[in-house]
């Protein structure tokens, strides 16, 4: 009996596997975290430095004037192999402006970014990447219209690690790590994070253990270009 009953778990492991492998679906797990609002002279080099040291690569969603601002990190940022996000050029929200007024906000990052990491080089042929993330991530029908219209794809997140409440109330920089790893985990993950647009202390101390709670969990860091292939 024993045999029989270890027999079927098996076969039943066996079809399960293969049902799952027909579906297509992936069994790869990954995670794209993404930081908002900088670059930042204070947090963006320190989130930089933890980057390099665990290997992860993530995207940057920056704001064109701050990149006027702080063009050298943008190009430490770009240099080190990570994705360049637009943020819109003054971090308005979207949902209250003319979709003239969008595009000017889009364009105007898109230019930024590009003379930045292009520093006056003739040859360059560095493009901005298309993805946009709109501020707060307000969006509605014309917002997606108009970022579509401009060959850009609108990237929001499905994992929030609540950082702004959990600053604004002094909850502690592992109220993060909980907060991300007490949602519920999907295939492919896409987590706000900020380097900039307040104090971001919090962030820096936890993306340590960000990093290490989704390598424990067998998760893949990419950047968000990955989802939209
Ligand atoms: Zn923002």
């Amino acid at each position: 009996m024993k045999k029989i009953a270890m027999m079927t778990v098996i076969l039943l492991a066996i079809s399960f596997e293969v049902s799952a492998e027909k579906s297509g679906e992936s069994k790869v797990r990954k995670v794209a975290l993404t930081f908002d609002d900088g670059p930042s002279p204070i947090y963006t080099p320190k989130v930089l430095d933890i980057l390099k040291k665990n290997d992860v690569k993530v995207t940057f969603f920056v704001l064109g004037k701050c990149v006027k601002l702080f063009p050298d990190v943008l190009r430490r940022t770009y240099a080190e192999g990570h994705l360049i996000g637009n943020h819109t050029y003054h971090h308005k929200r979207m949902t209250t402006i003319s979709p003239k007024e969008m595009e000017m906000e889009i364009r105007d990052a898109e230019k930024k970014i590009k003379e930045v990491i292009c520093d006056g080089n003739p040859n360059c042929d560095f493009e901005p990447p298309k993805f946009m993330r709109p501020p707060y991530g307000a969006k509605n029908a014309k917002v997606k219209e108009t970022v579509k219209s401009m060959g850009y794809k609108l990237v929001v997140w499905n994992t929030s690690s609540d950082d702004g409440y959990i600053i604004n109330h002094k909850l502690g920089f592992y109220k993060i790590v909980e907060t991300i790893f007490g949602a519920k985990r999907r295939y492919e993950e896409i987590v706000l994070m900020h380097d900039s647009g307040g104090n971001r202390t919090y962030d820096v101390q936890a993306l340590p253990y960000v990093i290490k709670e989704y390598k424990k969990r067998d998760y893949q860091f990419v950047t968000v270009d990955e989802f939209y292939k």
